[in-house]
């Protein structure tokens, strides 16, 4: 087996129950195991709860995993569309409630601009809900040759402690 070309980092969120899975953590799962059966998948973090914001109102259950793929970015941003719809999320206010919403993280091939996608996501550094779940399972990732994702993490605590 050839290995595929490219690493990517995907952040994975719900905070809408879905009619068969069920609640956003049980989401968040299926998720998980959807992405495997288009992807490599070759690891997957916990799965966190956190309290919701922005007027959302409830818990968002969130994760990341580690993906293998031939895909370039606007390819596996497609894809992961792709499955958010399958899962039934329709477009929709931005930070509204949402079954599924599935983000590039991050990936091995450094920056990212394209018209519509920043690789890495403009909020990585700065959002536990992504930052924490992907330095779980990739802790000595450097992103773009930056920190480690365990010392951007451990910057990330530092700045909220002094909030
Ligand atoms: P946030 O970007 O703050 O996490 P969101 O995930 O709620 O917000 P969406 O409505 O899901 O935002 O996506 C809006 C658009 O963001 C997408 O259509 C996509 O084109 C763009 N986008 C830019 N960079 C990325 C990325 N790294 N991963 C996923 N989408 C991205
Ligand atoms: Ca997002
Ligand atoms: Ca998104």
């Amino acid at each position: 087996m050839t290995a595929s070309k490219h690493v990517y980092g995907i952040g994975i969120g719900s905070n809408r129950v879905h009619p068969r899975h069920g609640r956003p953590a049980a989401v968040v799962e299926a998720a998980i195991a959807r992405l495997a059966r288009d992807h490599e998948l070759f690891d997957a973090s916990p799965i966190l709860l956190n309290p919701a914001f922005g007027g959302a109102g409830r818990d968002f259950a969130n994760a990341a995993a580690i993906v293998e793929s031939d895909l370039e970015p606007e390819a596996m941003l497609a894809s992961l569309k792709f499955i958010e719809h399958e899962f039934g999320r329709r477009p929709g206010k931005a930070w509204g409630p949402r079954v599924l919403d599935l983000d590039i993280l991050a990936w091995d091939g450094g920056d990212y601009h394209g018209r519509a996608l920043t690789i890495p996501h403009a909020a990585l550094g700065e959002r536990a809900s992504a930052l924490v779940p992907l330095a779980q399972i990739a802790p000595d990732w450097r992103i773009t040759g930056g920190l480690a994702l365990r010392h951007l993490a451990a910057r990330l605590r530092r700045a909220r402690r002094k909030n």
